[in-house]
């Protein structure tokens, strides 16, 4: 319907995020700019939920660059910590270990909350969301969930974030014993990519 759709700016600089949209939208001959790339700074992420900071992003990066954008905002909700970290567990461990917070120190957090507790359901939450331009008052949401246990000790040396805490039943592993493959096909980004892509490639139609 529109030309315009045939490139896309992306509210990240993650590069392996960037590597994954780009593949999966090559085939719909749709190709994806980082928000780096065209000197987007970065906004205020002040939603208290996944969906609305995902819009900020997108709605950010669209006013900036004149580009159709997507945004995606995601993370872990552990049903025992009443959904935290949630929207913060990038830097769930802040208030201990400063500025400066790593993983290692988010899951020595989470590991000390359900130290233990027996109910350990957990899922990764991913959403993603796509905006024709800045004032789009009909944004394409997607999300994705992925289910699993948090574990009480760390396994696997793959992955990032809550990965090596990560417990996966249907899998036997920790979504740190998986390979990026493995992982990209039954995670949360992976399922809400997968309904997002054929989405946006239906706009172009
Ligand atoms: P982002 O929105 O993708 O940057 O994710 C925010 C935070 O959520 C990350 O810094 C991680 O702590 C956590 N997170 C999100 N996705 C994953 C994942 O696939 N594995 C492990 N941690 C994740």
């Amino acid at each position: 319907m529109t030309a315009s759709l045939n490139k896309l700016v992306l509210a990240t600089g993650n590069s392996g995020k960037v590597k994954e949209f780009t593949q999966l939208f090559a085939e719909h001959q749709i190709s994806i700019v980082p928000q780096t790339e065209l000197k987007v700074d970065s906004v205020p992420e002040t939603g208290t939920t996944f969906v609305e900071n995902a819009i900020i992003k997108a709605r950010h990066a669209a006013a900036q660059t004149g580009l159709p954008a997507i945004a995606d905002d995601s993370g872990l909700v552990v049903d025992a910590l009443g959904g935290a970290p949630g929207i913060y567990s990038s830097r769930y461990a802040l208030d201990d270990a400063g500025e400066q917070v790593t993983d290692e120190d988010n899951i020595n957090k989470l590991l000390r909350a359900l130290n233990g507790n027996p109910q350990r359901t957990a899922h990764f939450y991913c959403c993603l969301v796509f905006m024709r331009h800045a004032d789009d008052p009909v944004p394409l949401i997607c999300e994705g969930r992925w289910y699993g246990e948090i574990a009480t000790e760390r396994s696997g040396m793959e992955g990032f974030g809550y990965d090596p805490v990560f417990y996966v039943p249907q899998s036997g592993t920790t979504a740190a014993q998986m390979s990026k493959l493995e992982k990209n096909s039954i995670s949360h980004r992976g399922k809400a990519l997968s309904a997002l892509v054929p989405r946006i490639a239906a706009l172009k139609a």
